[in-house]
């Protein structure tokens, strides 16, 4: 794959609107959360390293990742969310990279979505541009209320622990904004897609 554009935004920030935007036109969307997820399911690679170093407590009874227990953990722990993150990012990491290179004539460019792009050092090298999916903070915490029944301080708290709004804006390249209709997405996913287009085809 030549050309990749990592979407990203804060929680509830309306990513996967976007992306299915994209997949829509024909573009191949790589999730890094959905990758994420199926190594932590039951029978996932990730499973056997994170059992070995947090212990049996962190599965459930199918033997998948316990995702509350880990939770707790990593919120009480900072070093813990970072032994995590050394199993779950290089598994994720060659994964995408997988999945980038397979059929990749079949699409023009890819997207890349990293929910944390921009906290991560990583991923900025490999992406050759930034969209970045914008909406005020009380939109997130609305949207993620009304989606998951997460309570607001919990969500507070995955947002304090996220890149700020403005940071997140000030590495982005595209901002695509999400804090009206959900039907104002996509002329701009269309106004971005002809770019990405023409950026791609120079990129060959
Ligand atoms: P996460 O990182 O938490 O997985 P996300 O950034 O992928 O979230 P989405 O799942 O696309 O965000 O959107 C979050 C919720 O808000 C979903 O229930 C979605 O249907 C809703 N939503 C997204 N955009 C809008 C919008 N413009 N208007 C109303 N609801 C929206």
């Amino acid at each position: 794959m030549s050309y990749v554009v990592g979407l990203t935004g804060g929680i509830g920030s309306g990513k996967s609107a976007v992306a299915q935007l994209f997949a829509e036109r024909g573009i191949k969307v790589i999730d890094t959360d959905a990758i994420a997820h199926a190594l932590t399911a039951a029978g996932g690679a990730a499973m056997p390293a994170i059992r070995a170093e947090f212990g049996d407590g962190v599965a459930n009874a199918e033997g998948a990742l316990d995702r509350a227990a880990m939770r707790a953990i990593v919120f009480a722990d900072p070093s813990a969310r970072k032994r995590l993150e050394s199993i779950l990012h290089p598994l994720i990491r060659s994964e995408s990279e997988r999945r980038l290179l397979a059929d990749s004539a079949d699409s023009p460019y890819a997207i890349l979505m990293v929910p944390l792009l921009v906290e991560s050092g990583d991923y900025r090298k490999r992406v050759d541009r930034i969209a970045v999916v914008d909406c005020a903070e009380a939109t997130q915490i609305d949207r993620v209320m009304s989606r998951s029944g997460l309570a607001r301080s919990e969500i507070e708290r995955i947002l304090a622990a996220q890149a700020t709004r403005a940071e997140r804006l000030a590495a982005a390249d595209d901002v695509i904004d999400n804090d009206g209709e959900l039907t104002a997405l996509a002329p701009q996913v269309e106004r971005l897609h002809v770019h990405y287009l023409a950026l791609s085809r120079q990129f060959c």
